[in-house]
């Protein structure tokens, strides 16, 4: 008895001090609430899975930012559907990097592309600053086709991941010049500013173009362009907003893979949802959402290419999750939701990873970010 009135003595005291972060979480409650109804939803028609087991092709798209909150978030915006939904296996990667527990996509995409956790802020590059070879490199060692297409400026994190290597994410003109021996077939994005005009003195569309390259500045001019190696920068600096661009990054995934898959050995490539991370950063639910049923449409669009070609796996994953998005209210049948960001920076949770097509069933389970690139790279039989 006299045990249990102790017990309760100490229950007391403890409650007493935890008394100020109650408040302090009252507070924290008041956080401003976002609301967001989707006016023009979409159909989303179910995609039958191929029954191969071959995996020839692996296209590996990135929501940059993406969290089960952003896709939930999206799916009840658009009624209860979503692309995504075709997926045939689902799993969980979690995403903190060597230094930090919250990574940035410069360390997050790295892991992605390398296979090894490296430091925040760092690109295509471990711990100790020694270039590591890519899921690009590696599919052109094995004589395969590889390209990217992305929302974003080339230098930022996540098509750097793939392409260039630094310790800083921020040497913007070292990361441009980069591509010039990333060794990819096709490139989409934009950033023209840091390509030409440089301190350096350096014209790297004129290198590209002395390596082979079609260089294309907007995007009608690449989508004319019928074969061979094409870098499209159709930007000085970011694409524009999903609204304004319609969509191009649906377009230029498609492109990709069709010029790509006239490789008999096969390709590799990466599509990002770049602006995701971005409007998460400004808590703009309003353009996050719209972001996310782009790169929900993309997702759509390389499906059911997939689906018809039969030896192409597709893997949608996210590097990190943005904003610290919580959907706390919404309405199913009116599509509206209700939500609220806890920060404007990135949080720490387990991003989900899909996966359609043959090889989809390694998915499954709960693994490090780093898995994701092991995968990839023991289907395609890439040397490690
Ligand atoms: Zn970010």
């Amino acid at each position: 008895m006299k045990k249990n009135i102790l017990k309760l003595g100490v229950a007391l005291m403890v409650w007493g001090s935890i008394l100020p972060s109650v408040q302090a979480q009252e507070v924290a409650r008041e956080a401003k609430l976002h609301t967001y109804v989707m006016e023009n939803p979409y159909e989303v028609p179910k995609i039958k899975a191929p029954k191969g087991k071959k995996v020839k092709n692996v296209v590996l798209m990135i929501g940059d930012g993406m969290s089960l909150m952003h896709v939930y978030s999206a799916w009840t915006a658009n009624r209860g559907k979503l692309y995504l939904d075709n997926s045939q296996a689902v799993g969980l990667s979690k995403t903190y990097c060597a230094n930090e527990l919250i990574t940035d996509s410069g360390a997050g995409g790295t892991a992605i592309a390398t296979g090894q956790k490296t430091n925040y802020h760092y690109v295509g590059v471990d711990v100790n600053g020694n270039e590591l070879p890519s899921l690009i490199t590696l599919s052109k060692q094995k004589g395969m086709s590889a390209g990217i297409a992305v929302t974003c400026r080339l230098w930022d994190a996540t098509p750097a991941d793939f392409c260039c290597h630094n310790i800083d994410r921020d040497d913007e003109y070292d990361l441009i010049a980069d591509y010039v021996d990333c060794g990819a077939d096709y490139v989409v994005g934009g950033g023209a500013q840091k390509f030409e005009n440089r301190p350096d003195g350096r014209n790297i569309f004129q290198e590209l173009e002395a390596k082979g390259y079609q260089v294309a500045r907007s995007w009608e001019e690449a989508k004319a362009i019928p074969s061979g190696k094409i870098f499209a920068v159709t930007d000085p600096k970011d694409t524009p907003v999903p609204a304004e661009r319609g969509d191009r990054l649906a377009q230029s995934a498609l492109k990709g893979m069709d010029i790509m898959s006239q490789n008999k050995k096969g390709f590799f490539m990466m599509i990002e949802g770049s602006q995701l991370d971005d409007y998460g950063h400004f808590n703009d639910l309003d353009l996050l959402m719209q972001e996310t049923h782009d790169f929900d449409r993309t997702v759509g669009a390389v499906f059911e290419w997939a689906a018809k070609d039969g030896e192409t796996l597709v893997v949608v994953t996210a590097d990190h999750e943005t904003g610290g998005l919580t959907l706390v209210d919404g309405d199913l049948q009116k599509g509206e939701i209700q939500c609220k960001f806890s920060t404007g920076s990135h949080s720490g949770v387990m991003v989900p990873v899909y996966a359609f097509g043959p090889g989809s069933e390694h998915f499954t389970g709960l693994y490090e970010n780093t898995a994701i690139f092991d995968k990839i790279a023991t289907l395609l039989k890439l040397k490690k």
